[in-house]
């Protein structure tokens, strides 16, 4: 592995800045999130490495807005015009968590299912290098490892170098192709050497998910249900915040005779969300739409890929302004 001391952490993000854009997580008018690193020098924003953000690098991958195709309309004909590329260089993005690197996992199921790839997620993809950074402080409502998130060793679909916190320094093992490539372009920073994967701390939170989607699949009309819908206010927070929500909404932006066809992040929170031609909602209440969230999560998403559409980052439990808590749920849900 290629050791480096943090105190070369500018230098390092210079030298992945000179054939890479680099993506960091940073503090930007008071909300973390994941920033091009021109933008935090710009800006002069801070750097931030020890806690989660609270936007998930999601939008690097799935933009809140993103064109699918231009379109214009003249004479009654119609022609469907490609958009270039936004990404006209390999990006990098480091350091990722382990908790959203198996959030990037879960949109790969999605997103690159062998029925339909989406191109524009697999450029994005294609074009990304992720550093996983194995996570020593997680905070009080982190509960990845009960989710399946191996917090020693990034999920390897999606990591391209492993990165260990040593202390005083990073040590960098590539996973990739891709990756081999980013380490060779830091590797003058520091020195080779054979490190120990270090210990990680206990997380607070622990749940257990072993049979729950088999259980959940028999509890469509529970009473549990009753409880969690009262509290929530349908504001969409859990799911914009949410490094594996994926649902969006598809519509156009006209100007005279020529359009762009968008498809912008949307929620199942939403009470318009599932509103039908017609006026039929299948999902009419909060009730409906709570259990909907719930179960995709935790039973549906597991049916059809053997892995839960949450990752534990606790970013739900940290913001939703009424604590409507997946983690309170899964427990009521195992005592029934
Ligand atoms: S669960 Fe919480 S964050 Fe999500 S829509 Fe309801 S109130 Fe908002
Ligand atoms: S449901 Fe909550 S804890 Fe789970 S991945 Fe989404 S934001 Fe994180």
């Amino acid at each position: 592995m290629i050791v480096i001391d943090k105190n070369k952490l500018t230098d390092l993000l210079d030298a992945l800045n000179q054939s890479y854009q680099v993506i960091v997580p940073a503090k930007s008018a008071d909300l973390t999130q994941f920033m091009p690193y021109d933008a935090v020098k710009e800006k002069n924003a801070e750097i931030i490495l020890n806690e989660n953000t609270v936007l998930s690098p999601k939008w690097l991958f799935l933009p809140q807005s993103e064109g699918m195709y231009a379109f214009w309309a003249k004479n009654k004909k119609l022609e469907i015009v490609d958009l270039p590329s936004d990404l006209e260089k390999m990006r990098i993005v480091f350091p990722v968590r382990h908790c959203d690197v198996q959030g990037i996992a879960c949109l790969d199921k999605v997103f690159l299912d062998e029925r339909h790839v989406d191109g524009q997620y697999l450029e994005k993809r294609e074009k990304t290098v992720v550093m996983a950074l194995m996570c020593n402080n997680p905070k009080d409502s982190c509960f990845c490892a009960s989710m399946g998130v191996d917090r020693a060793h990034a999920n390897n679909t999606v990591a391209d170098v492993q990165v260990y916190d040593l202390g005083s320094e990073y040590a960098f093992e590539a996973l990739s192709d891709k990756g081999q490539q980013a380490v060779e372009a830091i590797k003058a920073l520091g020195s080779e050497k054979t490190v120990a994967v270090p210990e990680v701390k206990e997380q607070k939170i622990k749940v257990n998910i072993e049979g729950l989607p088999e259980k959940l699949s028999g509890m469509f009309y529970d009473s549990i249900w009753d409880s969690f819908m009262f509290k929530c206010i349908g504001c969409g927070t859990c799911a914009f915040i949410c490094p594996t929500c994926y649902c969006f909404d598809i519509n156009n932006k006209i100007r005279g005779e020529e359009g762009v066809k968008l498809r912008t992040w949307d929620s199942c929170m939403f009470d318009e969300y599932m509103l039908m031609a017609g006026g039929h909602n299948p999902r009419p209440g909060k009730k409906e739409r709570v259990r909907n969230r719930f179960l995709h999560k935790l039973e549906y998403f597991y049916e059809n890929y053997q892995m839960m559409l949450c990752t534990g980052c606790g970013r739900c439990l940290r913001k939703c302004p009424m604590n409507v808590d997946i983690v309170k749920f899964i427990n009521q849900a195992n005592a029934k």
